[in-house]
């Protein structure tokens, strides 16, 4: 099964992938992950992604499409993957149906979280990440056991750069004016599924749970 996560920076995309994951055992494609690891390791592709990540702007199209196929192509994505934060763009959208056409496959369902801007800008300045495994936490709604230290791997626990207040501003507008239109794009082809992403992550993990129970074969 291939699913698309959707929803604006802060809506839990990276929360629920990890309920996805456990739950239809396809693996997770992140491409806000990969960009920042590629930025750690300082290769040509984290040199070229870095400029736009730190501004808070979407990579360009061209970039962003070469790293996702690549990783589609890999073995573990045989029967299925799941996307997080990708396709952004209409054009995006456009490269990732014709590279399932080509494979004779489908995005089966489209997930989007919504939720309103006043929460999510609660829950991205208040987000901490692990910076050496990646391990999302948020200082109120889900703080780690010690403070600033992961619960998963002991590594240090710090906000993302592109987190602050004015960062957000501007990843906010990117959304509103290049990914909402594929809210469209994907009712129009009938496999959008809208979840309430405002309630806990639990009760959030629970409309997903229903979701793929009425959607299995
Ligand atoms: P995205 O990947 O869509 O940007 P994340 O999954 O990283 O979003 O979540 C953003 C922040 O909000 C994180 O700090 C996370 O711990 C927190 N969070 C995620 N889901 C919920 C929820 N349902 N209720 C409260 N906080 C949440
Ligand atoms: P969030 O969902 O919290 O905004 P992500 O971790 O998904 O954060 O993305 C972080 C950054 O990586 C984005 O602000 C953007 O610069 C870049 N990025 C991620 N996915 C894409 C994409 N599909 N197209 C272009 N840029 C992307
Ligand atoms: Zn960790």
């Amino acid at each position: 099964m291939n699913v698309m996560l959707l929803g604006p920076p802060g809506a839990g995309k990276g929360t629920q992938a990890a309920h996805i994951v456990a739950l239809l055992g396809i693996p997770h494609i992140s491409t806000g992950d990969a960009f920042r690891l590629a930025i750690r390791e300082q290769s040509v592709l984290g040199v070229r992604a870095k400029e736009f990540v730190d501004q808070g702007l979407l990579v360009p199209d061209e970039i962003t499409i070469g790293i996702v196929f690549e990783r589609c192509e890999k073995e573990d994505c045989a029967h299925g993957f799941l996307l997080d934060g990708f396709p952004r763009t209409i054009a995006q959208a456009q490269a990732l149906d014709a590279w399932l056409h080509k494979r004779h496959t489908q995005l089966d369902h489209v997930v989007q979280l919504h939720v309103d801007t006043d929460i999510l800008i609660e829950r991205i300045t208040g987000r901490i990440v692990c910076a050496s495994c990646g391990a999302t936490y948020h200082r109120h709604f889900a703080p780690t056991r010690t403070a600033g230290v992961c619960d998963a791997c002991g590594g240090v626990v710090m906000s993302r750069a592109d987190d602050a207040k004015e960062k957000v501003v501007v990843r906010l507008q990117e959304y509103e004016e290049k990914t909402a239109p594929l809210i469209e794009y994907y009712r129009e082809r009938h496999i959008l599924r809208t979840i309430d992403g405002k309630r806990s992550k639990e009760e959030v993990a629970a409309q997903l749970d229903a979701l793929f129970v009425c959607s299995a074969p």
